[in-house]
């Protein structure tokens, strides 16, 4: 994919932040399990929320921004994995050691700083998504650099950190959360303000911290124990946090998306400058379900039968603005919809859009005469119950003023398609304040140095290893890549076959199987390095090694020597060989005593076709020569 953009000439700068769920035995501040529960919750509890002050007295503009949605919160409560911790009902316990020593290893890898106590600290959230309103973290490791193919990157924070509960269900003025998901250990590392790189690099970087945080052995696998966030900016734009980019590919969709959206938005800032758009020329949404009320279209009858109000503004000088796309698939129509949307009404309808559909062009024009809609202006409608149409419009208003100005600086979460959709503004400094109901915790130098003895190895240290067993760079990378990396460990650790030749089945033949169809995901490692010894016990040949991992796959439930023998796979003396060479020499006699300097090359597929995998063709053209000979 190329957007054609010059990232230097834009100014590009990004962050890449990874959180990984750590495998513990307990929770970070209290003794349930780590883990999700596989049973049904319960019971459940309600909560509503609302903004504390920070510590400098200043109720964080994120947090009161929830509390203006007004929105209860839902509790799923687990029997083993749920405690009165859990539900802000007694003070948290002492931080997890085994966490804490688990992110001092990477820290220690990341060559960071280590302060001499850990403090806990409180980061105020108020989504909900954790029941005291904050989530506490703590910095293990300060100014670390990630190395990986004579590249340094900056790592200036690897914390330890509390998961939020995982939501369950959002239906705009309830959320529900499951509670068994919060207080899992996490780790966060994320790389400082980077410049002068492409979106590319951010994926090379989230996959190293990914590796590094998987190489300690203590992380939990599976879908959604690890997240990625970018922050991103270009030159005249803001800092946008992307959250929760699922894979390593959208990354790189995720940045080069919002490089172009920002630089849209700069477009349209522009724009509205020429047009000589002011805030002055903002007027409130006013109630104009009156001008509806008679309306035959379809789809007003059914916004007036559920008893909505439907509310409209004008948006002075920015006709045509909102049909501009940000980035493909997404108008500024639809991100200002969002706004909206995070109010609790269904989205925006809008003269930049085509409305005949709906019907109601006679309607339509109504409400631009009464709004007093010119030629250069976007009239905009809300249906919504309540308050909510007038909440929203408001809501769609304060981001087109802040059009004239800015990007702002704000979280989005990241969509399936690397599209991202606004979340809520971004938090400010007051959301990190000192957690007093937890001791800090001491990092003596005998922990250190324990650790240290611990500690796993670094990616460049792998390659280093691989190249020296004879792995060209670029399989050694693919190797270290791959899901195969445990396996290939396991058999050059357990056997003495060739590392180049594990390699070559690990990452051609599986592929290559794969693609045959066969179910090559059958074949766990314990069978896999089981082949191998086989083989180096030569009870069955490298041209039958393909042969076998079919077989394995085949049949899973047997053992590898029961599959090689069932299938006649198993190696052959030279013995064997000889006498199956002697018949076959016997049969065609004619041919050899014909002439015998050919025969070979003429009877060896013949001999092959009964005994390939069974044992080296090199043997079986020895034997066959001999045979030959002997002939008179
Ligand atoms: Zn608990």
């Amino acid at each position: 994919m190329t957007t054609g953009i010059d990232y230097q000439k834009i100014g590009l700068k990004y962050g890449v932040e990874i959180h990984q769920r750590l495998a513990t035995t307990r929770k970070l501040f209290c003794a349930c399990p780590a883990r999700i529960s596989a049973d049904q919750p319960i019971a459940t509890i309600n909560r509503r929320l609302r903004a504390v002050a920070g510590e400098l007295g200043l109720v964080d503009m994120a947090a009161a921004y929830e509390f203006i949605r007004n929105r209860t919160f839902t509790y799923q409560i687990f029997r083993n994995e749920t405690c009165l911790v859990d539900i802000d009902e007694e003070p948290p316990h002492s931080i997890d050691p085994e966490a804490v020593k688990t992110v001092l290893e990477l820290a220690l890898l990341l060559k960071a700083d280590i302060p001499g106590e850990i403090h806990i600290m409180r980061k105020t959230v108020i989504d909900g998504s954790n029941t005291s309103g904050f989530q506490r973290t703590a910095i293990i490791g300060l100014n670390g650099v990630l190395s990986y193919a004579n590249k340094k990157i900056f790592i200036p924070v690897i914390a330890v950190e509390e998961e939020s509960a995982g939501i369950v269900e959002n239906n705009g003025d309830n959320v529900t959360y499951r509670l068994d998901r919060l207080g899992i250990p996490l780790v966060e590392i994320s790389t400082g303000l980077l410049e002068g790189l492409g979106p590319k690099d951010a994926v090379e970087i989230a996959y190293h911290l990914g590796m590094l945080v998987r190489s300690t052995g203590k992380v939990l696998r599976g879908i959604g124990t690890i997240r990625q966030d970018v922050n991103v900016s270009v030159e005249g734009g803001n800092r946008v946090e992307i959250k929760g980019v699922q894979t390593l590919d959208l990354i790189e969709k995720a940045i080069e998306y919002e490089a172009q959206r920002q630089l849209t938005l700069k477009e349209i800032k522009g724009e509205l400058k020429n047009r000589g758009c002011k805030l002055e020329l903002f007027e409130k949404p006013q109630d104009v379900t009156n001008i509806f009320a008679e309306s035959k279209s379809k789809f007003v009858k059914k916004i007036l039968a559920e008893n909505n109000k439907i509310y409209g503004f004008n948006l002075s000088k920015f006709g045509g603005l909102l049909k501009k796309e940000l980035c493909p698939g997404k108008t500024f129509g639809k991100e200002l919809s969002e706004h909206a949307v995070a109010q609790g009404v269904g989205g925006i309808t809008h003269t930049d859009e085509d409305l005949t559909s709906y019907q109601m062009d006679a309607e339509m024009e109504r409400v631009k005469a009464f709004l007093g809609h010119e030629l250069e202006d976007c009239t905009v409608i809300i249906a919504g119950q309540g308050e909510k149409p007038l909440r929203a419009g408001n809501a769609v208003l304060e981001r087109c003023k802040t059009a004239l100005f800015e990007i702002p600086r704000e979280v989005r979460a990241a969509n399936e398609d690397g599209t991202t959709k606004f979340s809520r503004p971004l938090p400010g400094s007051s959301r990190l304040y000192p957690e007093t109901d937890i001791p800090p915790f001491r990092i003596t130098k005998d922990l250190i140095e324990e650790t240290r003895k611990h500690i796993p190895e670094t990616w460049d240290r792998k390659m280093a290893r691989f190249m020296k067993m004879g792995l060209g760079k670029d399989l050694s990378e693919q190797i270290i890549k791959s899901e195969y990396l445990n396996d290939f460990e396991s058999i050059i650790k357990n056997t003495g076959v060739s590392a180049k030749f594990v390699a070559s089945v690990l990452m051609s033949a599986m592929t290559e199987l794969r693609r045959e169809g066969v179910k090559v995901e059958k074949i766990n490692e314990e069978k896999m390095l089981e082949i191998f010894k086989l083989l180096e016990a030569r009870k069955i040949g490298k041209e039958a090694v393909n042969e076998v991992l079919k077989g394995v796959s085949k049949y899973p439930m047997q053992t590898v020597e029961e599959t090689v023998s069932k299938l006649g796979l198993k190696t052959i003396s030279k013995e064997e060989l000889r006498a199956i060479i002697k018949g076959i020499v016997q049969k065609n006699a004619n041919v050899v005593k014909k002439d015998k300097r050919s025969a070979a090359k003429k009877l060896m597929g013949t001999v092959m076709k009964q005994v390939r995998g069974k044992i080296d063709g090199k043997i079986v053209n020895e034997i066959l020569t001999d045979e030959i000979k002997k002939v008179k």
